[in-house]
């Protein structure tokens, strides 16, 4: 029976395989992309502030890399478990090759709740969570990221952790072995913002398509975190009304408009939305069936499920985080006329600079946080156009289309190397 904890990993892989069949996708291929290539899975202790040695679970999932080095996030989390880590990792196979980079998918992730640790707790986790992966990850290998609970602090203590630990040769290159770190200690412009704002380029293309003028839209966001607090901050810019956040700690709705500025500066402070200027606490159902143009969920996997599907009415959804959409749910979606922008593509700005970030490390240059965008804009652009065409083309929704494009570009390459040995 599938559960909530691994129904992410059955519609990831049952997507993988329906896609596969209607590509009549070479057997050999397929096997491949039926399981991850490596699952690292380390335990390992950290002295808590008390004395106390307390035992933490960690996971690295390698799932492909035949276009480019492992890359995705690492999620600190009380729900991590394998199967949600071997979905994630699938994903960011699908995403780097839909959005032609030289990156392969990977992901990883500690089972423990982050709010309930010290900083220097979190940093003796973090510190002993590198070693115990040792040469599992490399700049040139696997690179790392944020994700759910994890920052660009976490990054850098990577970071030091794993260049005190190269020999001085290699010292400086270990820079590149993880992307979101601060811009002091070798980030990029732009990074901190890419994921929200791509989406947010995303929405832009599907405007231009339907000739919709944004500032007239109004929009919801699920998860006020880095994904959805920037996304919010990118359609704010363009004149777009929030109305309606959820997020752990509740759910605030204001039809004459969320000030989303303000909104950020006191999640920060809070650590969530509820009690944002006095707004009446709502329940979570009622966030789901408020009328708006656009949704962006920024939360986690599985929040729309065939239950809330059935409230749900607006234009469009565009998914800032990874899964979030069951494909019962989807189904539902697509025959009330609702569109995606799919989380391989809307998500995508992450991973894409996280790229630009390594390839700076590596170059030991520094772009500009415009030419960081520019390039940024461009990558989405692209891809978008080329899945709405292929969509239009095989007359299927849009996530079907970014695999298609996703998974024929694997294959290509993987038919032209062949298969060793
Ligand atoms: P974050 O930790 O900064 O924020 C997570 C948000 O989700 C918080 O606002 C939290 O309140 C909310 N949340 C958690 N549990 C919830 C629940 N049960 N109901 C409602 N809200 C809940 O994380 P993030 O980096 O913004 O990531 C959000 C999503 O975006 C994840 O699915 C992640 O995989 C995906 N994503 C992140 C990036 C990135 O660059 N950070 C890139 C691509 C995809």
């Amino acid at each position: 029976m599938t559960t909530h904890k691994d129904k992410l990993y059955t519609s990831v892989k049952n997507k993988i395989r329906e896609v596969s069949q209607t590509l009549n996708l070479s057997q050999s291929v397929k096997t491949i992309l039926r399981q991850p290539k490596n699952e690292i899975i380390v335990n390992f202790p950290v002295k808590m502030d008390n004395g106390d040695l307390k035992l933490f679970k960690g996971y690295r999932i390698q799932h492909n890399n035949v276009l480019g080095p492992f890359k995705g996030g690492l999620r600190f989390h009380p729900c991590v478990n394998l199967d949600e880590v071997k979905a994630l990792a699938a994903l960011m196979t699908i995403k780097c090759s839909l959005v032609d980079l030289p990156l392969g998918g990977g992901k990883g992730g500690i089972k423990f709740d982050p709010t309930k640790l010290s900083q220097a707790e979190l940093e003796r986790v973090t510190r002993r969570f590198v070693s115990a992966l040792g040469s599992n990850i490399s700049p040139v290998h696997d690179i790392p990221a944020p994700d759910v609970g994890t920052n660009a602090q976490i990054m850098v203590w990577m970071m030091d952790t794993y260049m005190n630990l190269a020999g001085p040769n290699e010292k400086h290159l270990a820079r590149g072995i993880v992307t979101g770190k601060t811009i002091e200690c070798g980030g990029t412009l732009g990074r901190e913002q890419a994921t929200g704002r791509g989406v947010v380029m995303c929405i832009e293309e599907w405007a231009k398509v339907n000739n919709v003028d944004i500032s007239s839209l109004t929009y919801s966001v699920q998860g006020f975190g880095n994904v959805g607090s920037w996304a919010a901050d990118a359609l704010n810019i363009l004149g777009a009304k929030l109305t309606a956040v959820n997020d752990h700690t509740g759910t605030i709705i204001d039809s004459s408009g969320i000030d989303v500025n303000r909104l950020r500066a006191y999640v920060k402070e809070n650590g969530g939305v509820k009690g944002f200027d006095k707004l009446e606490e709502r329940s979570r159902e009622s966030f789901f069936s408020h009328q708006c143009d656009i949704m962006v969920p920024a939360a986690l996997e599985n929040q729309i499920t065939e239950e809330e599907a059935e409230v749900m009415n607006m234009k469009l959804i565009a998914e800032g985080a990874n899964g979030p959409t069951t494909p019962e749910a989807e189904k539902i979606l697509l025959q009330k006329g609702v569109e995606f922008i799919p989380d391989v593509l809307a998500n995508a700005g992450g991973v894409t600079v996280s790229y630009f970030e390594w390839v700076q490390n590596r170059t030991r240059d520094s772009w500009t946080e415009e030419e960081v965008n520019t390039k940024l804009r461009r990558k989405l652009q692209k891809a978008y156009k080329e899945v709405a065409e292929l969509q239009k083309e095989q007359n299927v929704d849009m996530r079907t289309a970014c695999y298609m494009k996703s998974i024929k570009n694997l294959e290509n390459v993987y038919l032209q190397r062949g298969i060793f040995p």
